[in-house]
């Protein structure tokens, strides 16, 4: 039965209607089984390809003993630790099953049907879900052209141009996904000053622990002085754990209670919760994941300049290159075990999203490529 003709498609409030699915990467398992392969490889999701630390690992396992519990539902250890790590109180730490959770959680709080968020063009795809599935009205601020800015990244003036009256929310992904493209503290720092007080400013850090770029801001510094600011971050990237769904907002204390009004009681579970702090606790597994991120990174893009491809650069876990014709070459590439990210649903139907992966995939994929493109 199509969308239309269903009978509670109806009964869906207009946001929902309107409303198109988040598209996940393809599963391992799904590839093997639909094309009848083996030895897959998986650069469609910005996981870590070297997964959590060893430790987090373990504190995970103890807590399967305890599985009849109910988790602790105010993440008492890991909000004061997360607390602790960015010179805060526990108060300005509110945890979502996911930093996902928390843009869910962010939207509920402040928008109606009545309310706009503003959002750039190619920003991540849960912004225009979280607005929509509360009713409000999306505005999409057109990337930088190159003209001006980097291509395809956030244009703060553009975006400057949608806040009105209505204007509740305003999400920045620093750096974004899929572009990978990130901005510079001064240029956000002005954008956020110049934000009128009626309007709350998400950024998205969900790749901080990534970036090396020059002039790169850690905006969790800011919130002292801004507090229309709110800042997420998650465990899901750098720090291996997608898995357990797990990341948290920084925000004002009055911000976060609001928040924490929104937040199902139980929204983190304790294997998560164990396994984030204990996280927390491994530097040096961190600092290991990030410098062979950066090592990939450079082995992928040498690859795609030999092979022609231009691509955009970023200063996350993943970049996106323009092969042109994307569904094509994902089919193609899926042909040959490989499963990257189509990104036309960003809007950039010529690119696809390629994870930063271990070196043995990352020669898989320029392999693939290069057969693909002959
Ligand atoms: C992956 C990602 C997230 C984090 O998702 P989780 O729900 O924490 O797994 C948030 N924002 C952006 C831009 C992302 O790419």
């Amino acid at each position: 039965m199509s969308a239309a003709s269903n009978h509670f498609f109806h009964l869906a409030t207009p946001g929902i209607r309107k409303l198109q699915p988040y598209l996940p990467g393809k599963p391992v398992a799904e590839l093997e089984r639909e094309y009848g392969i083996s030895g897959a490889v998986k650069l469609a999701s910005n996981e870590n390809p070297f997964g959590p630390s060893p430790l987090a690992l373990a504190a995970a396992r103890q807590v399967l003993e305890d599985l009849g519990r109910y988790p602790e539902g105010s993440g008492w250890l890991l909000t004061g630790r997360l607390a602790r790590l960015h010179g805060l109180e526990r108060d300005w730490v509110t945890l979502g099953n996911g930093s996902n959770d928390v843009l869910d959680i962010i939207a509920r709080v402040f928008l109606t049907p009545a309310h706009e968020a503003v959002f750039s063009q190619h920003a991540f795809a849960v912004y225009p879900i979280a607005v929509q599935a509360a009713g409000a009205r999306a505005c999409v601020a057109p990337a930088h052209d190159g003209s001006h800015g980097p291509a395809y990244g956030h244009d703060l003036d553009a975006m400057y141009k949608l806040v009105g009256p209505d204007t509740r929310l305003v999400f920045i992904a620093n750096p974004n996904n899929p572009t990978g493209t990130w901005l510079e503290s001064d240029a956000l720092e002005a954008f956020i000053s110049s934000l009128p007080a009626h309007v709350m400013v998400v950024v998205d850090e969900a790749y901080f622990e990534y970036v090396d770029k020059p002039g790169y801001p850690d905006t969790s510094t800011w919130l002292q002085r801004f507090p229309n600011l709110i800042v997420t971050r998650t465990f899901s990237k750098a720090y291996g754990l997608a898995a357990l769904r797990i990341g948290y907002a920084l925000s004002h204390p009055d911000v976060a209670d609001l928040l924490n009004r929104v937040r199902q009681p139980f929204n983190v579970n304790a294997v998560a919760q164990a396994a984030a702090l204990a996280a927390l606790d491994d530097s040096q597994h961190l600092q290991d994941c990030v410098e062979r991120n950066h090592a990939g990174m450079q082995q992928l893009t040498a690859g795609f300049r030999k092979l022609g491809l231009p691509y955009i650069e970023s200063a996350g876990n993943f970049v996106a290159l323009q092969t042109g014709r994307g569904a094509e070459r994902y089919e193609a590439l899926l042909q040959r075990g490989v499963i990257v990210r189509p990104v036309a649903n960003y809007g950039l139907p010529d690119h696809l999203r390629v994870t930063v992966g271990r070196a043995d995939e990352n020669a898989r994929l320029l392999a693939a490529l290069q057969q693909v493109l002959a």
